[in-house]
């Protein structure tokens, strides 16, 4: 196998974690390489999480992650600023249905104390309904935490990955990590991948689910990871029962529990379960667990309509035994970063972990960061024909004429905005990157309408046959095409 690239820091992985790290070391004058194996960034959890941005106020206190996601929930607001990513407070009602519930509050309020949040407050149950009036009206108060929010965490992963591009950050997709072969030394000779062999002074394995295989291949791995599972109904927009805040059940040892989440692109998000397994590969929802959600979902808002869903979909924690967040900075294997159990808080801890592992390289590793001259600390997002008043939309279509085109007729999404979506720096090449950074295909038809057209777009653009566009990661071919002599 041949060599396919160095770099100073290659990263593996290209979830939040990763694409964070990533976004962070552009800042620096050192060489920094992305593989992943999936089509585009926005990993694997990270895809189909619940996307709170969160105070993080019931996470066990004194531990990493209570660190962590503390000294990172502030730097959403800058970040998100900065990368033109959309950030709306809504705050989080924790709410008390009986007289048991009701009992734990004060240790809820005491926990939120020790892990550094101080604005959480009681809500009396007549408070509850004039904030939320779909809530139920035997409530027995809840804790109101007005920092929590939900972010698009789409949007999140791509902006930090286009403004990485910009600093001079390469990617490389459909790119497994197979394998890693130790030099003499000790070090990490060569990465192995089916592409080719790359060189790195420092690898971080941002793998998430797949961390341990990965700690597996340079010997450091004392933990196991497997699947917890998490369901979701997402709603329509249009659905008439609505929540203004994120709304949460009493948590349990195990889960938060179902929450309903009014999202930053204003659906509603009902879930997620909790459930251990083995197969990191099942993403399937199950009739038990969406009953499941379904009835909790009532306990909070009876009236909520999970009639209008127009999506469920499967999310999987990596659940590290034992539990917590673990960043190791090999000393057996010298410039392997290994990152681990980011299971629940992850979204909210990625900016925070960025910082903390290259902090922990420089103590432990030496590792130099020099400020790079010109570095870009900006970045637009594509403008939205769907959320622009009409004279800005005719100024639109005067400067961009595919601006007048819709393709997508749920989500108002135009040809303009897939063009752009394609020739930004880590553009999209299947029709899944499109949706997730456009939102052509998010709507109630879920792409029934629009994905032939994106596909014509994406073979025009990237100047490839129709054939050849896929939906996402692997052989997801959308149209018949000639395989190896096999029609598929
Ligand atoms: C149901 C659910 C609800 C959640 N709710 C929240 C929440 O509300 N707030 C919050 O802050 N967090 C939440 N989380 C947690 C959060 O989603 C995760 O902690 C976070 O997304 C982890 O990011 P990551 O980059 O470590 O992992 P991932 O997003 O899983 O990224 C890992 C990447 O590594 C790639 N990879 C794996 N193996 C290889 C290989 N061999 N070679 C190359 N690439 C590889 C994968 O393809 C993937 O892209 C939730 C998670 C779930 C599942």
């Amino acid at each position: 196998m041949g060599m396919l690239a160095k770099c100073d820091i290659l990263i593996i992985g290209a979830g939040a974690v990763g694409v964070g790290i990533a976004r962070e070391l552009s800042k620096f004058e050192t060489d920094v390489l992305v593989v992943e194996k999936k089509d585009d960034v926005g990993g694997d959890a990270t895809k189909s999480c619940s996307a709170m941005i969160s105070t993080e106020f019931s996470v066990a206190p004194f531990t990493l992650e209570s660190k962590i996601c503390q000294a990172s929930r502030p730097m959403y607001d800058l970040l998100c600023r900065d990368l033109d990513i959309p950030l709306v407070y809504r705050g989080s009602l924790t709410v008390a249905l009986d007289e048991e519930q009701e009992k734990k509050i004060p240790a809820i309020l005491k926990k939120a104390f020790d892990n550094g949040v101080y604005d959480v407050e009681y809500r009396r149950p007549e408070e509850v309904m004039e904030m939320e009036p779909n809530i139920t009206p035997t409530n027995r108060g809840a804790v109101y935490s007005p920092r929590d929010t939900q972010i698009n965490p789409f949007e999140f992963v791509i902006a930090q990955a286009e403004n990485a591009a910009e600093n001079g950050v390469r990617f490389l997709f459909d790119c497994p990590v197979t394998g890693m072969e130790l030099a003499a030394d000790g070090r990490i000779g060569k990465v192995l991948t089916p592409k080719g062999e790359i060189e790195a002074k420092y690898v971080i394995n941002c793998a998430g689910l797949y961390c341990d295989d990965i700690a597996k291949m340079v010997g450091e791995c004392d933990f196991k990871v497997n699947p917890r599972r998490g369901q979701f109904y997402l709603l329509d927009k249009e659905t008439p029962v609505k929540v203004n805040h994120i709304i949460m059940p009493i948590a349990t040892a195990k889960s938060r529990g179902t929450l309903i989440i009014p999202t930053v692109d204003g659906n509603i998000l009902v879930g997620p379960t909790a459930e251990d397994y083995e197969d990191k590969t099942d993403k399937r929802t199950t009739r038990e667990g969406l009953d499941l959600i379904a009835s909790q979902a009532k306990t909070l808002v009876p009236d909520i309509r999970l009639g209008d869903t127009i999506t469920q979909f499967v999310g999987l924690r990596p659940a590290r035994t034992p539990e917590g967040y673990n960043i190791l900075i090999s000393e057996k294997v010298p410039g392997y970063v290994g990152i681990s159990g980011i299971r629940s808080s992850g979204l909210t801890g990625s900016l925070g972990i960025a910082k903390y592992t290259i902090q922990m390289m420089r103590e432990k590793l030496g590792l130099e960061t020099v400020r790079k001259k010109g570095f870009i600390g900006k970045r637009r997002g594509i403008v939205r024909f769907s959320e622009a008043t009409n004279a800005e939309r005719e100024k639109l279509v005067a400067a961009d004429p595919l601006y007048g085109h819709i393709v997508c007729r749920c989500e108002q999404v135009t040809e303009a905005e897939i063009v752009q979506a394609i020739r930004r720096p880590v553009g999209a090449r299947t029709v899944d990157a499109v949706k997730r950074r456009v939102r052509a295909g998010m709507g109630r038809c879920q792409g029934g309408f629009c994905t032939p057209l994106v596909i014509d777009i994406l073979a025009r653009e990237t100047g490839v046959p129709a054939s050849e566009i896929r939906k996402r990661d692997g052989a997801s071919y959308m149209l018949a095409r000639e395989d190896k002599g096999m029609k598929q």
